[in-house]
């Protein structure tokens, strides 16, 4: 139910869900499933032309929520992963290949555009009737017993928000809640394309000395690509007409899949890492990119924030089965506690990876390698580092593993 502007005026709910994203929308849907009151204050998303590889687990949660069923149809399934040392560097890592079979799995998980995955978000919270302010939150002020959620014309009063608002968090900065932010010096270039050879469902990341390069299966003979390149560049090749980034991006991937063709539309993201110092205070949780962002290396971010929808949801779900004020702070120390293990094991594998990619420092080539040799070698660890990638131990959110909150 979308609420028209100017037809707000003063609103009441248990939980506002800020930001209308793929993290804010998952809470929403779950936090309605579970019964909560819930509304979403969501402007319309910006076109988003990137990609997501969902990892097993999140496509677990996404079928139990039902909105899996509508996605299935845009995406292509991730059977293997195939990781290719391209620095030229003295010490090179062996190629590894991980195989979902290998840990019993039909797939690691499923790639899908952004923009189907939205849709499909969003048609679902359509058909559960969540009340729907279409535009920004402007600002958000919280005391003992709830908090308002100052709206471009009017406000609403709640027990929680859920602050889903991304990098540029206004509920974060309501909250207080300060970041540890580091700017690496590498931009994302992004785009889909199309391809004469078959991809077999296969993913591969090519480690180059600037930054990974990874193509990863869509539906038919298409991949979509993360490059990611000095911030020069990475300008270089997105002013590239077609025919010339075809061939420059097919020389990159070594004509792996045949020739290429580059796809309308590419995206530059310059990439950084930044942590919430908290994930919750005051009335208001962090979800998604508000309380993380890790570049894209190893598919981790959305599938971080669609834990954290589900970890939260599971909460306030307990919590008002106990009759319990949901904003409380026992009840968002717990929220905090409960991811804050995860996204501190991602962000350093993922910072360690990324920064030994970048460096000359030979006894760094030296550990990475020998890291990825073990790994090719020993099985047992081998399948417990798949076993983690897809399903971590830190967090298994009742979504995740197939129930509902
Ligand atoms: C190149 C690249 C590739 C990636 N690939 C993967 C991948 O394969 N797998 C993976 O798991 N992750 C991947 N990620 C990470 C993933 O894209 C992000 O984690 C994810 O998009 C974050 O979702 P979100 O809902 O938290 O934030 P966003 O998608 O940024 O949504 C935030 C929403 O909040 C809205 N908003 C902002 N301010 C307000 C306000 N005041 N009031 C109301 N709404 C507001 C915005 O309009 C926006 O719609 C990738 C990232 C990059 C850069």
């Amino acid at each position: 139910m979308a609420l028209r502007d100017g037809a707000q005026g003063s609103m009441t709910a248990e939980v506002a869900v800020v930001g209308g994203g793929p993290a804010g929308l998952v809470s929403a849907i779950a936090l309605k499933a579970a019964g909560v009151d819930v509304l979403l204050v969501a402007p319309s998303p910006a076109e988003d032309h990137r990609t997501t590889a969902l990892l097993a687990g999140s496509v677990t949660a996404l079928t139990t929520l039902g909105v899996w069923e509508a996605c299935r149809p845009h995406a292509a399934p991730l059977a293997s992963i195939r990781i290719v040392d391209d620095t030229q560097r003295l010490l090179r890592a062996p190629e590894v290949v991980f195989n979902a079979a290998e840990i019993g799995l039909d797939a690691f998980g499923y790639n899908i555009e952004n923009r189907h995955l939205l849709a499909a978000l969003y048609a679902h919270a359509w058909r559960l009737s969540i009340p729907h302010v279409e535009s920004a939150a402007v600002a958000i002020a919280s005391d003992s017993d709830g908090a308002s959620v100052k709206l471009a014309d009017g406000t609403a009063r709640v027990r929680l928000v859920v602050g889903a608002d991304g990098q540029r968090s206004l509920c974060r900065a309501a909250a207080g809640i300060g970041t540890d932010r580091r700017a690496y010096p590498q931009t994302a270039l992004t785009l889909n394309l199309a391809h004469d050879r078959p991809h077999h469902d296969a993913a591969t990341e090519f480690h180059t000395r600037s930054g990974p390069f990874t193509l990863v299966p869509l539906p038919g003979r298409r991949s979509s690509l993360v490059c990611v390149l000095d911030p020069a560049h990475a300008a270089e090749l997105a002013a590239m007409e077609d025919a010339e980034l075809s061939a420059e991006i097919e020389r990159r991937a070594h004509s792996l899949f045949g020739k290429m063709r580059v796809e309308a539309r590419r995206g530059v993201f310059p990439l950084a890492i930044e942590t919430a110092h908290a994930f919750a205070r005051g009335r208001i949780a962090l979800v998604g990119e508000a309380a993380h962002v890790v570049p894209p290396i190893g598919a981790q971010g959305l599938n971080l924030g669609l834990r954290d929808a589900a970890s939260l949801a599971e909460i306030v779900a307990d919590a008002r089965r106990q009759n319990c004020d949901l904003g409380a702070p026992a009840i968002l120390a717990r929220y905090d506690a409960e991811r804050r293990a995860d996204a501190t094991s991602r962000r350093i594998a993922i910072d360690w990876l990324n920064r030994s990619l970048l460096t000359d420092f030979l006894p760094v080539q030296g550990v990475r390698g020998l890291s990825l040799y073990l790994v090719d070698r020993i099985g047992p660890l081998r399948r417990a580092l798949m076993r983690e990638g897809v399903a971590p131990a830190a967090s298994q959110p009742r979504l995740m593993r197939g129930e509902m909150v």
